[in-house]
């Protein structure tokens, strides 16, 4: 008969420090720092023109000031020259359009 106390098991708690990996050139990715203004035009702006480039432009029709003139002097008839006179252009790239 063994009347001996169970023994508890031992725990031996080492202090496990996973190894550490020093990395220095590993940067974490830093959070986009908030936008200027200017920053937020110049996307603006390369959007609009991004637009230009893939062929949408903004049409708009001026009228050449000789035929404001001639339309003015020459009411009614001038106003054939008015709209002669007149181009197409795009409002933001200022290309010629047709
Ligand atoms: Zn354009």
């Amino acid at each position: 008969m063994y009347s001996g106390q169970p023994q508890p098991p031992q725990q031996q708690s080492y202090n496990m420090q996973p190894p550490q990996q020093q990395s220095y050139n590993m940067q974490p990715p830093q959070p986009s720092p908030p936008k200027t203004p200017a920053q937020i035009g110049d996307e603006y702006r390369s959007a609009l023109y991004a637009q230009c480039a893939a062929g949408v432009h903004e049409p708009t029709t001026k009228f050449g000031v000789c035929g404001i003139i001639t339309a003015v002097v020459c009411f009614p008839i001038g106003l054939i020259c008015l709209f002669i006179d007149t181009e197409k252009k795009c409002n933001r790239c200022g290309i010629k359009l047709g």
